[in-house]
């Protein structure tokens, strides 16, 4: 029947074969397999110090034992609450290791977003720095946490948890168990509480690592640049996870300053640089890069936001020794959907633009907007993704975890994009984000990229405005000095469909954008609502 050809066909899988899949490791041990054979090799460049795989082990191991004397037994929850450090790692593993979940926020969060964070995942521990503190206040809450500092601690708070290796705990974990917690980034709305358990974890970073041609291919002579914040799952799992399991180094930047990664970048040699797409277009286009040697870079992933093409090409050119491409995930996914078939071992040739192409042991499909039958090559829709990687649920939500992973296990992802003749992925558009002029949709992303392709465009972010006649038209954000709105409309009106036109410009001095480069839509609709009513 129609039915069953529609469940058969439309499934896109990777081109590489599905592999054995090491699913039942604990995460801790699946990320330290290599530890045998490469205890001398360097894991955390550090600014203070380096730290080698032994090294890196064992004081995971240490700061497991001093969470279990703080009483942190399996199941707890413990938030760490950390920028780019070796503790964050370690205290990640640690949590691992007894069986505990780790929920990571953002220390520069304000004190109802961590009190938020801290009172839904119910924490026994926040692990921080003392400026942070404040940050915590205790009789805010319903229940009790401890607070471990990783400097001296303050008032109330203890040092940063370590025992006696011989003191850890034997724990009986199975793979079904939560191992961590990270928050969605809340672009489009509340961040929510999202479950990833040892299974999840380790086979998404299987997904990428394993296999006789490895869909990521990292060396133990890689230096891996952790620039982007570890609390995000992007980095947590592409740099965190997939260079551990590699035996790779990973080069820790705490706090992102242009001159100071470029000078780190040169001095470590780094070889994979993990990014966002403004770490991207500046790494492509500001001046300063010219003064550094780069040419150790080997390989370059763009992903949690879109890539402008003119972007991606201008750093190929640049850089023409390394190879760019992007990776395509959410938190929900465990997080990897799609990654660069270009990152390979044995690499095939892609396309630029493109977010990459599914993981290997996964199923990816697009379905109809409206109806859900899924579509055929080419043709956008919602791209689901279904394996064992992707999240248990929700924290406390059935019903947004019903409504995000229906009962034939498929994650909606709520991104609109297509597959191409070459199993390639291109992504539209969030669906929450299309800008609907009459019954046309209009993506933001797409014509941000091209507002991106001008010269004197330095940074740019499309909104809808309300319209009597269309119901909503497109509206731009620009930053640029010497531009005139004529000129940016012009230069759109002769790119694109009618529908697709700007129908206003305002000129800034910064678009707002989160951490991992997503434009917050939300803040500039807000400020345009403002502009309006004005
Ligand atoms: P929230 O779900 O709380 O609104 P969020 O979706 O931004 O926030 P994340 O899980 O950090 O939270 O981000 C996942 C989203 O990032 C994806 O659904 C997709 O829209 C976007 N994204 C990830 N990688 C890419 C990429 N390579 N190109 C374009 N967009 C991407
Ligand atoms: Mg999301």
């Amino acid at each position: 029947s129609l039915q069953t050809q529609h469940n058969t066909t439309h499934i896109f899988r990777s081109k590489l074969p599905d592999i054995p899949l090491p699913s039942n490791l604990p995460l801790h041990t699946y990320c330290f397999l290599k530890l045998p054979e490469i205890p001398h090799r360097p894991c955390l460049i550090a600014s203070a110090r380096t730290y080698t795989y032994a090294d890196t082990y064992l004081a995971s191991r240490k700061v497991a034992a001093g969470m279990s004397r703080l009483g942190i037994q399996k199941g707890d929850v413990v938030m760490i609450l950390l920028c780019n450090s070796p503790e964050f790692v370690f205290t990640f593993m640690a949590a691992s290791m007894l069986g505990a979940v780790a929920t990571t926020a953002n220390p520069s969060f304000t004190p109802a977003e961590i009190s938020k964070q801290l009172a839904v995942s119910n924490a026994k521990l926040v692990v921080t720095l003392s400026a942070h503190v404040h940050k915590l206040n205790q009789h805010a809450h319903r229940h009790f946490f401890k607070v471990a500092t990783v400097d001296y601690p303050p008032e109330n708070c203890v040092s940063f948890p370590e025992g006696e290796e011989s003191e850890v705990p034997e724990v009986e974990i199975s793979a079904e168990d939560a191992v961590a917690m990270p928050f969605s980034s809340g672009t489009t709305g509340l961040a929510k509480g999202v479950v990833l358990t040892h299974k999840s974890l380790v086979t998404g970073v299987a997904q990428q690592m394993e296999g006789e041609n490895p869909h990521v291919y990292l060396k133990e002579e890689d230096v891996v640049l952790c620039v982007l914040p570890l609390f995000h799952i992007f980095s947590m799992h592409s740099v965190m996870m997939c260079a551990l399991r590699a035996g790779s180094a990973i080069l820790l930047i705490e706090k992102f300053e242009m001159r100071a990664m470029l000078e780190a970048i040169e001095r470590h040699r780094v070889t994979v640089a993990i990014m966002v797409p403004p770490l991207v277009v500046a790494l492509a286009k500001n001046k300063a890069v010219e003064e550094y040697d780069l040419s150790s870079i080997r390989m370059v992933m763009s992903g949690a936001a879109p890539l402008g093409q003119q972007a991606e090409e201008a750093l190929r050119n640049r850089l023409p020794n390394a190879i760019v491409g992007q990776g395509y995930g959410m938190t929900e996914g465990g997080p990897v959907l799609a990654m660069c078939l270009g990152f390979a071992k044995y690499p095939f040739p892609t396309k630029s633009g493109s977010c990459g192409t599914v993981i290997r042991n996964a199923e990816l499909k697009v379905i109809h907007l409206q109806t859900s039958f899924p579509l055929p090559r080419n043709h956008p829709g919602e791209i689901c993704i279904r394996g064992q990687q992707i999240m248990k649920g929700y924290l406390n939500d059935e019903k947004a975890t019903a409504a995000t992973i229906d009962a034939d296990g498929w994650l909606h992802t709520g991104d609109i994009g297509y597959v191409d003749d070459d199993d390639e992925i291109f992504l539209v558009d969030r669906a929450k984000e299309l800008i609907k002029f009459k019954a046309f949709q209009v993506p933001p992303a797409e014509l941000e990229d091209l507002l991106m392709s001008h010269p004197s465009i330095a940074d740019a972010a499309v909104v809808p405005q309300n319209d009597d006649a269309a119901g909503e038209v497109p509206v731009a954000f620009v930053v640029s000095y010497d531009l005139t709105e004529e000129a940016v409309k012009d230069f759109i009106a002769k790119r694109v469909v009618f529908y697709k036109r700007l129908h206003k410009v305002y000129f800034v001095q910064s678009i707002p954008k989160s951490h991992t480069g997503k434009i917050l839509r939300r803040e500039l609709r807000a400020k345009l609502a403002r502009i309006i009513h004005n």
